[in-house]
């Protein structure tokens, strides 16, 4: 199994310069392919259709057909966008994340992980950087067939308010996890 991690930063909007720092945890959580990894360019503009003017964001299920559609990637490839804006879906207000469950495409949106101002620049960095790998862990999980973990501190909890983000692990449950290996032992 592939892994290519697309950043995309419209008007731009950059909040994390270099999001390296994710691959060595997704490496061994998934199993990726030694060497397989990798982070294309940035995507600084997406088509107008995928934003909502009215609410100010973006349409994140319309997002994640685009780059389905746009980026293919192939059958063995993870596809998971790291997006420097606000989205939601369905009848939520916003959404930190979403994924084809059992797909090959997930995003994660940046925006409402930023921490609040008010705490030094090293403590916001390594907060963001935390809540963006415990995201993107939990929505790749999505793409391997998992669904949503009723335990709290579990990876796969859904996560309504950022604050259950900082409290879960970055690990699965033993329910999850058997889950995860079936599904990547099956590939
Ligand atoms: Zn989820
Ligand atoms: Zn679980």
């Amino acid at each position: 199994m592939r892994l290519i991690i697309q950043p995309i930063m419209v008007n731009g909007n950059k909040i994390l310069e270099d999001i390296s720092f994710i691959i060595p945890t997704l490496l061994t959580v998934f199993k990726f392919e030694k060497d397989s990894v990798i982070i294309n360019k940035p995507i600084s503009e997406i088509p107008k259709h995928l934003f909502d003017g009215k609410r100010n964001q973006y349409q994140s299920d319309h997002l994640l057909s685009w780059l389905q559609q746009t980026l293919q990637p192939s059958n063995g490839t993870k596809l998971l966008a790291v997006c420097a804006f606000d989205a939601y879906f369905g009848n939520y207000n916003f959404c930190f994340g979403e994924a084809i469950i059992g797909g090959r495409v997930a995003a994660v949106y940046l925006r409402r992980l930023l921490p609040q101002d008010g705490i030094d620049d090293n403590k916001l960095r390594t907060l963001l950087q935390d809540r963006l790998i415990k995201e993107a862990i939990h929505e790749l999980g999505h793409t391997f067939g998992l669904r949503h973990c009723s335990l709290g501190s579990c990876i796969m909890y859904k996560s309504k308010t950022i604050l259950d983000t900082d409290n879960k692990r970055r690990e699965f449950c033993k329910t999850c996890i058997c889950a995860l290996a079936n599904s990547i032992g099956s590939l």
